[in-house]
């Protein structure tokens, strides 16, 4: 208690020293140069006068000098001429001095007096309650919308089936959390929302607490490292103190990646007050009982940058995706958005829908709320289709969704990349079954090709090994095959590609040339810092042994996935179409296209 109220008085102290010097500034008008008469008579003959404001006991005005504008005083004479030599050199502005009432000068004398006053009484009352009034700071700016109970359901949001059925569980906790417990469920202290920005994942933890009926509180990452030191921390402390209070509830953290990078390891430590903030956090959710009935759900577009510790079990130990909207996803997204606005029966969203590839739910909002606008510009009844095809002109050119959205081209080598993947995936002995191939961004990938193993495998063979290889080379070659021409997508997949090569030489021992050998150490503790341990312990020779059998064997996978797509550039563009189509295709639709069962597509892609 003590110290907060110290805390307050500083911050008081700051505001009246601030005040203070602002009154001083005003009344002695800082920067008011006072010039003799004779000058600003110089000055006025020169031109050089802007402006003047004439009062009994003062000239002031404004005066240019070189290329600047500059504030003048001086003190007049009997000068009866002066009107008259002003409209002369061409002053443009020249009054004289308005009353300003009685407020100002009443102020400027008696402000500082009425000021210490109010702060003397203020400091009386605050002491007499418990200093409460100076407290406020630090508070968790965290809104309670416990009273009228947040109405977002998941009606409201489109899509994200899998995340709303990961949630499902934690609604029923929140609803009774002695019922469940009485069950045998268990719950996690944490929910861990990733995906990219506007996918919905602020609106899927408010459905949640409106789902189940409780309180949601929201806050930022931001907002707990944007002030003073120490401010983080005690935010966080009254955000779960809120919580606790107003249990069961719901308690949100945007932009987690903001308190919950990842800590810096060894040299000079760091001790800044994004890390006290984290801490906090961590000693909070540690300390805190899933028992009392709160739960902490964070939001995410940077899980890759989280600090693991937040990820621990009993923090946020559960991870659920948001993922980028499919095709049918934003046709659902845009029929919730559409329920608020009236729409002529023309319009088919399904259209809208595959024009879009590349929104998220926040720019299909917008969409949405552009063709209203535009519609009522136009005095329209309903909207319609040409309200739509104006209002994606105008989300695509806004500012912030530009790089968010892919143009048809760019769909194209996407689509031909993926399905270079599934093909050589498909075609190769020892890969695992391709079960998803997709061109929905997601994270910083264009695109996935998912595969599952069909078992847990501890061990890997150099030949499966080598199929990976093959499989991760198949984007690139695609894109080579069909469009002569490469593209930086396929960085990740060479990045990966090399560093699984790198690792078959120098610690799997299955180059020929080097030798049984393991090369790298073990990771040892870190110790310095992260990276420097990685130190080689070989010649310069064998370096270069090194990197010439990393060539070659990547060299060779490429070879190997260039025959197999070359064989089948037929099944490749039938894949490709049908995925420029729908998006995202599963793995029985996969091997239907590659039998040759699936009905030619309407739209034919030759590369263009
Ligand atoms: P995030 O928190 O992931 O950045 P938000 O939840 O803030 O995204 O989404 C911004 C807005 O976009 C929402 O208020 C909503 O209007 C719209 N939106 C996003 N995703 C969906 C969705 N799946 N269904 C309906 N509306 C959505
Ligand atoms: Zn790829």
């Amino acid at each position: 208690m003590k110290e907060k109220n110290r805390y307050g008085f500083v911050i008081w102290l700051v505001v009246f020293v601030f005040l203070m010097y602002f009154l001083q500034s005003v009344r002695g008008r800082g920067t008011e140069q006072e010039l003799p008469y004779s000058m600003f008579k110089q000055n006025l003959k020169a031109g050089n006068i802007v402006k003047v404001t004439i009062s009994p006991e003062m000239i002031r005005g404004q005066y240019k000098k070189d290329t600047q504008v500059l504030n003048f005083k001086t003190v007049p004479l009997a000068d009866p001429k002066l009107i008259e030599e002003m409209e002369i050199n061409n002053v443009s502005q020249f009054s004289g001095d308005m009353d300003k009432g009685w407020l100002m000068p009443f102020l400027m004398n008696w402000g500082p007096m009425l000021l210490l006053i109010g702060f003397w009484l203020w400091m009386l009352k605050g002491m007499q309650s418990g200093g409460r009034q100076m407290m406020q700071f630090g508070k968790s700016k965290a809104k309670l919308q416990a009273t009228k109970k947040t109405k977002t359901t998941f009606s409201d949001v489109a899509g994200c089936g899998e995340a709303k059925e990961e949630l499902q569980e934690i609604i029923e906790f929140l609803k009774d959390p002695a019922k469940f417990q009485k069950l045998g469920g268990k719950i996690p202290k944490g929910v861990l929302l990733y995906g990219a920005p506007g996918t919905g994942k602020t609106l899927l933890a408010k459905a949640v607490a409106g789902e189940a009926g409780v309180p949601f509180f929201s806050s930022s990452g931001s907002e707990f490292v944007e002030m003073f030191v120490g401010v983080g921390a005690s935010r966080v402390r009254d955000l779960f103190d809120q919580g606790r209070r107003s249990a069961p509830c719901l308690l949100f953290i945007d932009e987690i990646d903001a308190v919950g990078r990842h800590r810096f390891a060894g040299i000079g430590g760091g001790h800044d007050e994004r890390e006290q903030t984290l801490n906090q956090l961590l000693v909070e959710m540690d300390g805190f009982d899933t028992k009392e009935g709160v739960i902490l759900i964070a939001a995410t577009n940077r899980p890759d940058v989280l600090d693991p510790a937040l990820l621990r079990p009993g923090r946020f130990d559960r991870h659920v995706a948001v993922p980028n909207p499919d095709l049918k996803d934003r046709e659902e997204i845009l029929q919730v958005h559409a329920r608020g606005i009236k729409i002529s029966p023309a319009v088919d969203l399904m259209v809208i829908a595959r024009r879009t590839p590349g929104f998220v739910g926040a720019d299909l909002a917008n969409l949405v709320n552009e063709a209203a606008l535009l519609g009522a510009r136009k005095s329209k009844q309903t909207v319609e289709m040409p309200e739509f095809e104006e209002a994606i002109d105008r989300v695509i050119a806004g500012p912030q969704r530009k790089s968010r959205v892919i143009a048809d081209r760019e769909k194209k080598i996407i689509a031909y990349h993926e399905a270079g993947h599934t093909l050589v995936a498909r075609f190769t002995a020892g890969t695992d079954p391709v079960h998803k191939v997709s061109i929905i961004p997601r994270g910083p990938a264009l695109g996935y090709t998912l595969q599952l193993p069909l078992e847990d495998k501890f061990l890997t063979t150099r030949q499966e090994i080598l199929s990976r290889l093959d499989v991760l080379m198949g984007g690139r070659s695609a894109e080579e095959i069909i469009f002569n021409e490469v593209t930086t997508g396929a960085q990740n997949d060479l990045a990966k590609a090399t560093e699984m090569a790198q690792k078959m030489v120098t610690e799997f021992g299955m180059s020929e040339r080097i030798g049984p050998l393991s090369l790298r150490r073990p990771e040892e503790e870190v110790f310095l810092g992260r990276d420097f341990t990685r130190e080689p312990r070989y010649s310069d020779k064998t370096s270069e042994i090194i990197d010439e059998e990393v060539k070659r064997i990547v060299e060779e996978a490429r070879a190997r996935a260039t025959k197999v797509l070359r064989e089948q550039t037929v099944k490749l563009t039938a894949l490709a179409d049908r995925l420029i189509e729908k998006e995202i295709i599963d793995s029985e639709e996969i091997e239907r296209i590659i039998n040759g069962q699936q009905e030619a597509v309407a739209v034919s892609t030759t590369p263009a």
